[in-house]
């Protein structure tokens, strides 16, 4: 999603003192290793033959920890071994892929559901057809009711201070029953905030045991003003509903921490897969766009619209199925009596959405997948808006932003799996689901076109990879922001490069140096922060900027777009549809990037460490600028990263020289040794602003004037 502009329209509060106080003392915690005996490193020169740095005398050396600390860098905690997280087991391999025991459960759903637009209710009869996969009986099981976050007592409010706000009375339920071996029998539950226990009659087998809950249930659609997320808002021909949370869904057991119960406190989810089959019954004159495929279109859609979307499957351009004046020519027909059942599928998904109204203009076309991808499918880019939102610089546009980024992330990360791609305009201000995504009505352009890749980015984070955001808001929305930076390179020819805009880089400065002046800050939480503990103004800042930007510094910077790919397309692979944890891609990119990056995952995930890398000193060769040039460098910091020398001579030629992290393995500071047989004039390091250098005054030497 996009926080900064929800919360904005919330009004959400900080209240950020203590939690900051708290979340320095939870990092403190992380601290690593560096236990590691010194004694032999110490007198050790570095260098080797043939390589270009230069040995150092070893007294140089010497006792490196009491030297280097005043300076900021100690060689022996940032290279220190770093224990993850989560351990590996038979669950969870050394090499970052699930193991060879990897279980997971699994939820299938079907749904039928009711929008009364009159009453502003949504009722709904589900059966979850519930896999316990795991090798342990289930005595209860738990399931998420986060309608209940607008219930006046709801735990979100406080932390959020929003106890004024408009409230509702959260999930009704009417009947809750359990059905196991053929036997149904009311369910022994109880609700706590957005969460409900049942407690089985008898446990859930272990290894492959299934059970039905049935629920019967209701609750009141929060406005758009208030509804964040999920809302409905009047528009000239009529009003839209933004359908989401809209059914109790069942709670992730998994291998790592058994229930995972966390509260809905603002922060996103974290949910099974399964198939779902679902109905939705809204008054006749509404069109209903849902996840997955409608599975009736002869009941639902007229001729022409049939003939339409026929035509869209076979159409790069834009195909418009309901027009503007086809909407508006209905918002004056007298209201319809009557209802009308869409009804929808979708495999292998962890969530399904939908949105209704009577005003949408609705546009499609194809999209082009890569050849072998789910052969023969088709997948559709479709846009729903009002005539608010209409227009060459506005909503007329969507469905060939969507039809774009779903084609680019689809060639350079994994094929894109459902088959629709939907983007539908309303009250909620950029909101992701399985094959559908909530942006704002008022919308146009650039922002139009960044929030709409971003937010159909979000199939491959958190749709597809499973990750839990309600704990990790970084893994889904750094890694999505982060192949959002190649698909603003890419659409049509840069029109909207480079990415700078409140997910990444919105200043002025090049992205690196805004990094820079963030990792400043000394209340910025660390990323490896619980989510609900980052407080909403460091939200985009860490979760979105410096998690999406520390991507880009390991693909471009440290493994290299070759080995970051193939890595990163691997772990994408393995865990497609499944439960990684952060201990899972760090292992995963070490393992397929042909890397040991612990100090790369220490100083940018586990603390806020900041680069920053000196020119010291550049000499002649034992005097004689004939025999070459003695460049010294030294890193001030504890984060250390590849980094580019460039070295300017008398003649104007330019000779580079790239430092690998390792040239900080043993050192504070490197003596360089090069073969230019002439003056050098000037030596910057980092020259083209790639990476955040925190003080870069210090990044380059320029011979003295002649004649001083
Ligand atoms: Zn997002």
């Amino acid at each position: 999603m996009n926080v900064a502009r929800m919360s904005a329209r919330l009004g959400v509060g900080l209240g950020a003192g203590a939690l900051i106080a708290m979340l320095l003392g939870l990092t403190a915690c992380m601290a690593l290793g560096g236990g590691r005996d010194a004694g032999d490193a110490a007198g050790r020169a570095p260098g080797s033959p043939g390589s270009t740095t230069k040995p150092q005398p070893a007294a140089a050396a010497a006792a490196p920890s009491a030297k280097l600390a005043a300076r900021g860098y100690d060689p022996l905690q940032t290279f220190a071994p770093l224990t993850l997280p989560d351990p590996v087991n038979a669950f969870r391999a050394g090499d970052g892929a699930p193991g060879g025991a990897y279980w997971q459960n699994r939820a299938d759903y079907v749904i039928h559901a009711t929008l009364d637009p009159a009453r502003q209710q949504l009722s709904g009869e589900e059966a979850i057809h519930y896999t316990n996969n795991s090798p342990r009986p289930l005595e209860s099981l738990w399931i998420q009711l986060d309608q209940n976050s607008y219930r006046p007592d709801a735990r979100a409010r406080f932390v959020h201070d929003r106890l004024d706000a408009p409230s509702t009375p959260g999930y009704v339920l009417e009947a809750v029953a359990t059905e196991q071996h053929g036997r149904r029998v009311r369910a022994d539950y109880v609700v706590s905030d957005t969460r409900m226990q049942i407690r089985l009659p008898q446990p859930l087998a272990a290894y492959g045991g299934k059970l039905t809950v049935h629920i019967r249930y209701h609750y009141t659609v929060p406005d758009g003003g208030f509804g964040g997320r999920t809302g409905y808002m009047p528009s000239t021909n009529g009003p839209i509903y933004d359908i989401a949370q809209w059914y109790p869904r069942m709670a992730v057991y998994d291998d790592v921490r058994g229930w995972d119960t966390l509260p809905y406190l603002g922060n996103e989810f974290y949910l099974e897969y399964g198939n779902f089959d679902y109905y939705v019954t809204v008054p006749r004159d509404m069109v209903v766009a849902g996840s997955g495929e409608l599975q009736n279109p002869q009941q639902v859609l007229s001729a022409q619209q049939r003939q339409r979307l026929a035509r869209a499957r076979t159409s790069e351009q834009t195909v418009t199925i309901r027009s503007a004046g086809e909407a508006a020519l209905a918002a004056r027909q007298p209201a319809q009596q009557g209802t009308r059942t869409w009804h929808f599928q979708m495999q292998q998904t962890r969530d399904v959405s939908f949105a209704a109204s009577r005003a949408f203009i609705w546009d499609a076309a194809r999209i082009d997948l890569p050849a072998g991808a789910h052969a023969g499918a088709h997948a559709l880019a479709m846009a729903f808006y009002p005539v608010e939102s209409a227009g060459p610089n506005g909503w007329g546009r969507t469905v060939q932003f969507i039809k774009d980024a779903v084609q680019n992330f689809s060639r350079r990360w994994a094929v894109y799996p459902y088959p629709a791609a939907i983007a539908v305009a309303g009250s909620v201000g950029g909101m992701e689901y399985p094959g559908i995504v909530f942006d704002d009505y008022r919308d146009t352009g650039k922002t139009l076109f960044f929030i709409t890749a971003h937010e159909i980015g979000h199939t491959w984070f958190p749709m597809m990879v499973g990750f839990n955001e309600r704990r990790h808001q970084w893994m889904d929305e750094g890694f999505n922001t982060f192949i959002d930076v190649y698909e603003s390179q890419d659409f049509n020819h840069g029109e909207f490069a480079p990415k700078s805009d409140p997910e990444f880089a919105p200043g002025h400065a090049p992205a690196a140096d805004q990094i820079a002046t963030l990792l400043s800050d000394p209340h910025l939480p660390v990323m490896m922060t619980l989510a609900d503990q980052v407080p909403q103004k460091y939200s985009h800042p860490l979760n979105y900027f410096k998690s999406a930007f520390g991507l880009v510094l390991l693909r471009e910077q440290i493994l290299g777009p070759e080995r970051f790919d193939w890595a990163f397309r691997k772990f994408i692979h393995d865990w497609s549809y499944r439960h990684p944890t952060p201990s899972d891609f760090f292992r995963a990119m070490d393992s397929a990037g042909g890397e040991d990056l612990s100090w790369f995952w220490r100083g940018w995930y586990f603390h806020n460490w900041r680069l920053d890398l000196a020119v010291r000193d550049v000499q002649p060769l034992d005097g004689d600028w004939q025999q070459g040039a003695v460049v010294t460098v030294a890193n001030l910091d504890r984060l250390v990263l590849p980094a580019l020398v460039r070295i300017t001579l008398a003649d104007g030629s330019t000779q580079q020289l790239r430092l690998p992290a390792e040239t900080w393995i043993q050192q504070d500071t490197a003596t360089l040794q090069l073969r230019t047989h002439q003056r050098v004039t000037a030596v910057v390091i980092d020259p083209d602003h790639l990476l955040p250098d925190a003080d870069r005054s210090n990044n380059s030497w320029r011979a003295p004037a002649p004649g001083r």
